[in-house]
């Protein structure tokens, strides 16, 4: 037996004005779950405890719950001294009981036709992920798109995908899923991961039915204008000032020091044709730190602004190009500093020739030069397509706490991706509006990422200074040369 701690939301409708937290202290089996706990508590404690559960072997959804801010199943979940259990995020009837029936049955069922027929085996495995899911709404409950758009949420998106691809459904499903907000997804992948049967929806079911969208002539008119540019210029954005190829003289740029590794490099449309100079100190801090950096001109867009909004028919024709842009010069690692651009190459290529890296696992695996410390204390706001995209976490963090004092915020979509910002304004600006507040309640004086949409959009959304990690790490490099100089100024 064990003893835990554990602080359990309490919420009764009729008493309170809001949920406060109460502490109970439980004995339990070693092994126990949450479920044991809430069982414990409810049993020897005070059996006006309301929560839900029915099957206690994962299968039947009910007993979803946040556990330190995490959705889990409570039958599953181990439980642990300390730990802080919460309601979903969802509307809350009582304790630890939300309100499911609305988004349970506002999901279509199968309506078969007349001629019934049978999926072939191919059908039947595209729906094999999508038919798993337990209905648990733990997707639902950390959906960005749903709390500021009309959206009808991931696991309906699901549900709408798995009939489209169903031959016995009559209905015309990619129709109603654009009715329901498929568009104004944000690809930040929180659902997928939030999934206790690990169903990829972002992947699996919106950016299908998005591809499906588009070939029915739903694709929204500034979505069709970013896909026009990519043919005309081989770039999803127009450049506002000279791009980073028109500012570099070289293709390949020698370290400063004895060479460690070289890598190609990715540069990514934003950084090429909005935010020049952040790619520019990238090479610096990649130089300093013993890489050398090959920069082939002929490398394109990498085709995730496709890719997210389902209008596939130029892809194959970017992926060649950039696959060929690095193999030709033998790279065998390219390194990329947008989180959007890693996520694609890494994921969405069939296979590369080179190793993909994000800049920050880079300098993180090589280790780097120490910076100086700076008198500053920063936010980092993680990159979907880096956090959950890349499992890129730790490595900015390990970097940045060598320049700055970080100080943490809970790590949810800005609203600049899955071309919302372009598609949906007043969403994107809503989820901004939302990061903005998070950025004010940390106390930070400036806050860094390492996407240039993030940077973008959260620029727009805060009076701070908005970096990317190696701008600060230069920052660094700067001031231990400053004070090097002064301390020695023949040096
Ligand atoms: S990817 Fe993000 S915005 Fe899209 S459905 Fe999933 S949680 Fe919602
Ligand atoms: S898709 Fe996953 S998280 Fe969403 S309701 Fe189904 S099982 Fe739960």
């Amino acid at each position: 037996m064990k003893t835990l701690t554990v602080k359990v939301s309490r919420f009764d409708p009729e008493r309170d004005e809001k949920p406060r937290f109460e502490t109970y202290t439980v004995e339990v089996n070693e092994g126990a779950r949450v479920l044991n706990v809430l069982h414990a508590i409810h049993d020897e404690e005070d059996p006006t405890l309301a929560y839900r559960y029915c099957c206690a072997s994962g299968q039947c959804g009910s007993c979803a719950v946040r556990v330190n801010g995490v959705p889990v199943l409570a039958c599953m979940e181990e439980a642990r001294d300390g730990m802080t259990i919460e309601p979903l995020n969802l509307p809350v009837q009582r304790d630890l009981v939300v309100d499911i029936s609305p988004l349970i049955t506002s999901l279509h069922p199968l309506e078969p036709g007349e001629e019934c027929r049978m999926p072939p085996a191919e059908t039947v495995n595209a729906l094999k992920p999508l038919r798993s899911c337990i209905e648990c709404l733990a997707c639902v409950s950390v959906c960005p798109a749903v709390e500021v758009a009309k959206f009808a949420g991931p696991t309906a998106m699901r549900q709408e995908m798995r009939l489209a691809l169903d031959p016995r459904d009559m209905r015309d499903r990619t129709t109603q899923a654009v009715e329901e907000g498929l568009f104004t997804c944000t690809s930040c992948q929180a659902c997928w991961k939030a999934c206790p049967k690990e169903i990829e929806i972002p992947g699996k079911a919106i950016e299908k039915l998005r591809a499906l969208a588009h070939k029915k002539g739903f694709s929204l008119p500034r979505h069709l204008e970013v896909a026009k540019m990519i043919e005309k210029t081989g770039r999803s954005v127009s450049r506002t000032e000279p791009t980073f190829f028109e500012r570099i003289e070289a293709d390949v740029f020698e370290p400063y020091c004895e060479a460690k590794a070289t890598v190609g490099f990715f540069i990514g449309c934003m950084y090429s044709h909005r935010l020049p100079q952040t790619a520019l100190d990238a090479v610096e801090v990649l130089r300093r730190n013993g890489i050398r950096v090959v920069i082939p001109r002929e490398q394109v867009c990498c085709g995730s602004p496709l890719i997210r909004t389902g209008q596939l028919g130029l892809l194959e024709m970017l992926q060649r190009r950039n696959i060929e842009a690095f193999a030709t010069r033998g790279i065998g690692t390219v390194v990329t500093m947008c989180a959007g651009c890693g996520a694609t190459l890494k994921k969405d290529y069939p296979s590369t020739p080179f190793v993909v890296k994000d800049i920050n696992e880079l300098l993180d695996e090589y280790g780097i030069e120490a910076p100086e410390r700076l008198p500053m204390v920063a936010t980092y706001h993680d990159p979907c397509h880096l956090l959950r995209g890349q499992g890129v976490s730790e490595e900015p963090r390990r970097l940045l706490s060598k320049v700055v004092r970080l100080v943490e915020m809970p790590a949810v979509c800005c609203g600049s991706g899955g071309g919302v910002k372009s598609g949906f304004p007043d969403e994107a600006n809503a989820l901004g509006e939302k990061r903005r507040k998070e950025i004010e309640k940390t106390g930070a004086e400036l806050v860094i990422t390492s996407c240039p949409f993030c940077e973008f959009h959260i620029r727009e959304h805060t009076d701070l200074p908005v970096k990317h990690v190696v701008s600060l790490l230069l920052e660094g490099y700067r001031e231990k040369d400053r004070k090097r100089n002064e301390t020695c100024p023949s040096a």
